[in-house]
């Protein structure tokens, strides 16, 4: 048993004054990834500070006509939200694939965003990993690879981040407020989390001590023509081996505007604006959605057991933007079980 103090906050004030100088501090939200890294003995924190009861558990509509989700918002309250399945259907199906529903009733929308990954030589302390143990190697190199990134990786790291809703935010360019003891910013989601590079300890670009109070949604959420796909091992209760958040707006069957983002392909999040690009003004078919794909995967690399996710982030690419084309999203939020 590892020794650790607690505290809590009744304001995003005290939790920042609470963190503030305390490099071994960390809050708790869900406790969903927290708790089981803390008892697998990855993460030692020196004290948990308790956020729970901050004032950031609402649903706003934002002036520009956008949403602003408090950080707190569990994750199920935010997929069933009507808001959320009105405007932005592609973040409810998002985040419908993702974990169970005990866990999503749990999870919050902060946490979410700082889950770690689930590379196994992460979770197994005997092994060398440079997330958990910087300098030390990575056993996923020339180990059991199958789960990892075929995009952006580094020498230092080729783990991917594991959220479905991530995916969502990134493709509808979402905004993440942060507050800490030098005062508020606002990060741009594509700027939110980081490549490994030669800091793979390192998965955000939130500085130490602080806090996320809000995700902010643009007004724009792709609700006619979108889709969330994810192919997994399991049908249910399992991560993403590739998933494909998209978007498109047409003009009878030419594209104005196309988003995507992948996930479980790279360490984070994975727009292109190049691919993106290469959509728009085009008419939307199957040959228009391969040339996309060329471009996407036109730096992909796999590794022992993960070439197959080159093939499979395209063929996902592919049917994500043709169900999107034809308004036939993948997976709808269904009916609340509690
Ligand atoms: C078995 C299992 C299966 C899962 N399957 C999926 C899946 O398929 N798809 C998916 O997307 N996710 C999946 N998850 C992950 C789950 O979604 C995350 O564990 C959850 O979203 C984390 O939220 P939390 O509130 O519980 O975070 P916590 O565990 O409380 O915290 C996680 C991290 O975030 C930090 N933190 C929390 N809130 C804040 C804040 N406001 N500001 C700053 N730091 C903060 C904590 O310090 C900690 O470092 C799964 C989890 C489990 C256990
Ligand atoms: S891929 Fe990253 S998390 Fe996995 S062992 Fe290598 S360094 Fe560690």
């Amino acid at each position: 048993m590892i020794n650790f103090e607690y505290a809590r906050a009744d304001e995003v004030a005290d939790a920042v004054r609470l963190v503030a100088g305390d490099p071994g501090a960390k809050f708790v939200a869900g406790g969903t990834n927290l708790i089981d890294l803390m008892k697998m003995d990855v993460e030692r924190p020196a004290k948990v500070i308790d956020i729970n009861r901050l004032p950031l558990k609402r649903i706003e509509i934002t002036p520009e006509g956008g949403l602003r989700i408090g950080a707190l918002v569990r994750n199920t309250d935010l997929a069933y939200h009507p808001l959320v399945e009105q405007h932005y259907p592609v973040l409810a199906s998002a985040i419908m694939a993702g974990a169970s529903q005990q866990l999503r009733n749990m999870a919050s929308t902060g946490g979410n965003l700082l889950q770690r990954t689930r590379c196994h030589y992460f979770y197994d302390t005997v092994t060398p990993c440079n997330k958990r143990e910087p300098g030390s190697g990575c056993s996923a190199i020339n180990g059991h690879n199958r789960m990892h990134a075929i995009l952006g990786a580094s020498e230092e790291c080729i783990a991917v981040h594991p959220s479905d809703m991530c995916v969502a935010l990134a493709m509808l360019e979402a905004k993440v407020h942060v507050t800490g003891a030098s005062g508020d910013r606002v990060i741009a989601f594509a700027d939110f989390h980081r490549l490994p590079g030669d800091t793979p300890q390192r998965d955000t670009n939130l500085e130490a001590g602080e806090i996320i109070t809000a995700v902010e949604l643009p007004a724009k959420g792709f609700a006619e023509n979108y889709t969330y796909l994810k192919i997994r091992d399991r049908l249910s209760y399992a991560f993403a081996l590739v998933s494909v958040a998209a978007g498109l707006q047409l003009d009878g069957e030419t594209i104005k505007e196309a988003r995507f983002a992948l996930g479980g392909v790279a360490h984070k999040p994975w727009r292109d604006p190049q691919a993106e690009a290469a959509l728009n003004g085009q008419p939307a078919n199957e040959a228009t959605f391969a040339r996309a794909a060329d471009v996407l995967l036109r730096d992909a690399r796999g590794y022992a057991h993960n070439s197959f996710k080159n093939d499979l982030a395209r063929r996902c690419l592919l049917r994500a933007l043709m169900q999107a084309a034809h308004g036939t999203p993948q997976l709808q939020s269904s009916k609340k079980i509690m």
